[in-house]
């Protein structure tokens, strides 16, 4: 089980790509700061996450079974985690603020569970805001409002909640690329099961526990294409446009409640995923799909994919390595893009509220200028020196 200076981190989709390399560098911590609960749909899949994880597995690393579409299968892993709880926080404190008064405490006393009195900690404080700070969750005690003397005297049976999941970082997620004439709704409405009410599903089930404990954090493993749509990503796109509109007016509610919300925007990132959607188009006829349409699919927008991933494409280690970056900060941001090559294109769109700049740059690109993109990609990669680069996995 998690000690009380360690945050819990769940994590989804982690037996590949983004959400393993998360797993692994957090579980690897040298303070060793986080207990993480890397969750995955198949745990047949689990072998490689096993593998990496080494000497972590089982202590800093705990693998569970959760398929984000079910909500038993999300309701039979929170409990699994709840079941372990051997302390409940009592005072209405943010757990960060918890932790650290329980360090001072602990730094000063052998045992963590101390009998304290609570009024000797509150009295003073009832006095001075005419609040009932332990019931009043607007006005959560903190630590430099408890001055040592009170410390010292004070003996209150401190419970501490240390297994609840206080970060969880929504990771699972499925693309589909092509002409939406040869996808069906059935195949459209599975990438929002699982991009958007897969997310939704998680964030509901742990949001009420969270919030009684006024402290969380809520990260979801967005992309560019949540800000901007991309061609022939549209339902992708959709899918995670949709997260970004309900992760914002959702922030606002929970910053009310301690509550952060982060989107991590990575632009293309070298994993399975790529390749996994490379190998379904290579089977796929289109059908229901006109030629010309099938022609630009495939002599000009899989070139051009290919070109952005291999020049543009980020390793699962960076994005992890950000990941962590927003995790740690101590106010975390609402958005942060991973990529500054691909900045720019997600900024053009808001440089022009009409829409137009981003739509026009993106077909100039692609059907008038073909030649000149690719150049302008060589060019990157050989300023770059390919430093995004961690090989193409893009098929032929
Ligand atoms: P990946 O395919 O390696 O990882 C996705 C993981 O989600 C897999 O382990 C998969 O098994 C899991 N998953 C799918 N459906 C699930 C379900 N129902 N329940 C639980 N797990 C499920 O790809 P990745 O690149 O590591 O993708 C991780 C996240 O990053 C995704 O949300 C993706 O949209 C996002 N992203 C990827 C890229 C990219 O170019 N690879 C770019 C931007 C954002």
């Amino acid at each position: 089980m998690a000690n009380d200076r360690q945050t819990v981190v769940l994590i989804t989709g982690c037996s590949s790509g983004i959400g393993l390399k998360l797993a692994i560098h957090l579980a690897n911590d040298t303070k060793k700061q986080f207990y993480v609960i890397a969750t995955m749909r198949n745990l047949n899949k689990k072998e490689q996450l096993e593998a990496a994880a080494g000497d972590t597995l089982n202590k800093t690393l705990h693998i569970r079974q959760l398929d984000v579409c079910s909500d038993e299968s999300v309701t039979e892993c929170l409990n699994s985690i709840q079941d372990k709880r051997v302390d409940i926080l009592v005072l209405q404190v943010k757990q960060r603020h918890a932790r650290e008064f329980l360090e001072a405490w602990h730094s000063n006393h052998n045992a963590i569970n101390k009998h304290i009195d609570l009024d000797a900690v509150y009295q003073p404080l009832r006095k001075r805001t005419g609040n009932d700070i332990t019931t009043n969750p607007r006005n959560p005690i903190q630590e430099k409002d408890i001055n040592r003397k009170q410390k010292k005297t004070a003996s209150l049976h401190l419970e501490v909640t240390t297994d609840d999941v206080t970060k969880p970082v929504n990771n699972a997620g499925i693309g589909k690329i092509g002409p939406i004439e040869s996808l069906s709704i059935r195949e459209m409405k599975s990438i929002f099961d699982t991009n958007f009410f897969g997310a939704v599903r998680i964030i509901k089930a742990v949001l009420p526990d969270m919030k009684r404990r006024r402290s969380g954090h809520i990260v979801m493993m967005s992309s560019v294409m949540g800000l901007q749509g991309v061609i022939f990503n549209d339902v992708y796109a959709a899918s995670k446009f949709a997260m970004e509109g309900f992760c914002e007016s959702l922030a606002v509610q929970l910053l009310k409640f301690n509550i952060y919300v982060s989107m991590i925007e990575p632009g293309p990132v070298n994993t399975e995923f790529e390749m996994k959607l490379m190998d379904e188009v290579s089977h796929s006829t289109f059908p229901g799909t006109d030629s010309e349409t099938v022609q630009f699919f495939k002599d000009v927008y899989l070139p051009a994919s290919r070109d952005i991933f291999a020049t543009m494409g980020q390793t699962p280690d960076t994005i992890a390595e950000a990941t962590i970056k927003v995790i740690k900060m101590e106010r975390p941001v609402f958005r942060y893009q991973t990529n500054i090559l691909y900045t720019p294109l997600t900024a053009m769109k808001y440089a022009d509220d009409t829409g137009n700049m981003s739509i026009r740059m993106f077909y100039n690109l692609l059907f008038n200028h073909g030649t000149c993109f690719k150049i302008s990609l060589s060019c990157l990669r050989i300023v770059t020196c390919s430093w995004f680069r961690s090989g193409a996995v893009s098929p032929n």
